[in-house]
């Protein structure tokens, strides 16, 4: 990749966003200024859809749901459309890169890989399996056929974050077109320009107007209104807790709309001295909290390491992370790149200060960092003697901040990666297959990484237990959250 090219998109003015509503752009009630993370300055624009609008998108996705422009399309034309954007994703890969990155901070060397690049892949999947899922006939007495079909459910609103826009994006927008559903999507207002840019694709594509709808502004204004919507018949988030809990609310308010919620962790990853190369541990462990400032729902944030190598291992680690180049996530030699925003940034910054107040000690980090560049940057930190009682230990940052904890055996190692009201990732080092597989059975999370930490791609399934959410993002176990089951009866 040439510098020289990010560069010149970089400096390009960004158009003010707007809403696209049955295939329009259109102003909206209100608009809000959009904020760099890298200088803090005003990149752009973004206009805020009110109730009102976010009402028009719905009865735009609802129409175009009814009238069968997609929804009753020949699966092989879906197909067709939806490869056709994948290779527009292909086409813009580092304008979107460089775009998403204006607006969350992401370091570009990552986010052209997992934005982009994740999310065409995500559409040719989901491409290729429209024509690929079959309905079901019933093993019925023979004077009766049951055959059950396969149906889009409608109306679905997605509501996702800021910390990877286009490759969340897609885990939700690429399923749902896929199986004829018409989306409203609510980006998050720290996060809107890829995938605005993303919706002007799709229409390129061949999305019909009105399947595809995107709605910008506040969470508390227009996700509100967007969770709230009578016309909304499932309704799919990546974010907080809080946040997820309202959605709860909002359906039982409304019209009891299914919620999907996949709501962060604080992923335990857990390292045993029998490691097969504990060096490669200690960047890995590096790398899993501190990439894209550690604002990944699946970041190891809390690293357990077995007592007897605790003391060397962290030292690796410290000597690994104070090497990171932390800075303007345009370059790309920057592997720890802006926090979005200046809210979060305190946030970051008062766990740390609870932490230490607790008994925690930094070892490295623990601070602002870049303040001079305007940028919302902090020092990858972290921090030993953590205990389950502290706050570090039981919520999630959603920065880069790595609470370590010493395990004495292997049955403390497992209480400890369960003790957590989250269960979204987690990771194993050791050499041992059974002490792993054993692991994996004991570890209550969506996914467990052995030997190696993250990565895990659109073929396998992302999907939290307790606090974490529940359905599944990714493979095709995604496309239940995405469809009804109807019956039909039939007496021969
Ligand atoms: P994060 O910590 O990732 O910012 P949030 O839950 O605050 O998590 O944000 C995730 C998404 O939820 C964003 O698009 C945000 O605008 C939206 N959001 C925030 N609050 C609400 C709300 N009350 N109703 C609907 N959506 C909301």
């Amino acid at each position: 990749m040439d510098q020289a090219l990010i560069d010149r998109l970089a400096a390009a003015p960004v158009a003010a966003g707007r809403l696209l509503i049955e295939g329009e752009w259109v102003e909206g009630a209100g608009e809000s200024p959009v904020l760099s993370p890298i200088d803090g300055r005003q990149l752009t624009t973004l206009a805020s859809a009110g109730p009102e609008d976010v009402a028009r998108a719905c009865a735009s996705a609802r129409a175009a749901f009814e009238d069968g422009r997609w929804s009753r399309l020949a699966p092989s034309a879906r197909k067709a459309v939806l490869h056709r954007l994948a290779d527009l994703i292909d086409k813009h890969a580092v304008e979107l890169a460089v775009l998403g990155v204006r607006d969350n901070g992401t370091e570009i060397s990552m986010a052209l890989k997992a934005e982009p690049g994740s999310a065409a892949g995500t559409f040719r999947y989901y491409a290729e399996a429209i024509d690929k899922v079959y309905g079901e006939v019933a093993p019925t007495a023979p004077n009766v056929l049951g055959l059950i079909h396969r149906e889009p459910v409608g109306v679905v609103g997605a509501i996702v974050p800021w910390n990877f826009p286009l490759m969340i994006g897609a885990w939700k927008i690429a399923p749902a077109l896929a199986m004829g559903n018409s989306v409203v999507l609510k980006p998050a207002e720290t996060a809107s320009l890829s995938l605005l840019r993303l919706a002007a694709l799709a229409l390129e594509a061949g999305v019909p107007p009105g399947v595809f709808n995107v709605v910008t502004g506040p969470g508390r204004v227009t996700g509100e209104a967007l969770a709230l919507a009578p016309e909304v018949d499932v309704l799919v988030f990546t974010g907080s807790g809080a946040t997820g809990r309202r959605l709860l609310q909002y359906s039982a308010q409304s019209n009891l709309k299914r919620c999907y919620l996949e709501l962060g962790g604080k992923s335990p990853n857990v390292v045993f001295a029998d490691a097969p190369d504990l060096s490669a541990a200690a960047k890995a462990a590096a790398t899993a909290i501190f990439r894209n400032a550690g604002q990944v729902c699946v970041a190891g944030s809390r690293l357990l390491v077995e007592a007897s190598v605790h003391d060397a291992f962290v030292a690796e680690l410290a000597t690994v992370t104070r090497k990171m180049a932390v800075g303007n996530p345009l370059r790309l030699e920057t592997q720890v790149g802006a926090v979005n925003s200046l809210v979060q940034l305190e946030a970051n910054l008062g766990f740390v200060a609870d932490a230490t107040r607790e008994g925690g000690e930094i070892v490295t980090g623990g601070t602002r960092a870049l303040q001079e560049t305007g940028g919302y940057y902090m020092d990858p930190t972290i921090v030993t003697g953590v205990r389950p009682e502290h706050r570090l230990y039981r919520e999630e940052v959603f920065g880069p901040v790595l609470a370590v904890a010493p395990f004495a055996d292997e049955a403390e190692a497992l209480r400890l990666a369960n003790a957590s009201d989250f269960g979204l990732a987690a990771g194993v080092w050791t050499n041992s297959l059974s002490r792993a597989h054993r692991m994996v059975r004991g570890i209550r999370a969506g996914v467990v990484h052995v030997n190696t930490y993250g990565g895990a791609d659109v073929t396998v399934p992302l999907s939290g237990v307790k606090q974490s959410g529940n359905g599944a993002d990714k493979s095709l176990h995604a496309l239940e959250k995405y469809t009804d089951l109807k019956t039909a009866w039939i007496q021969l």
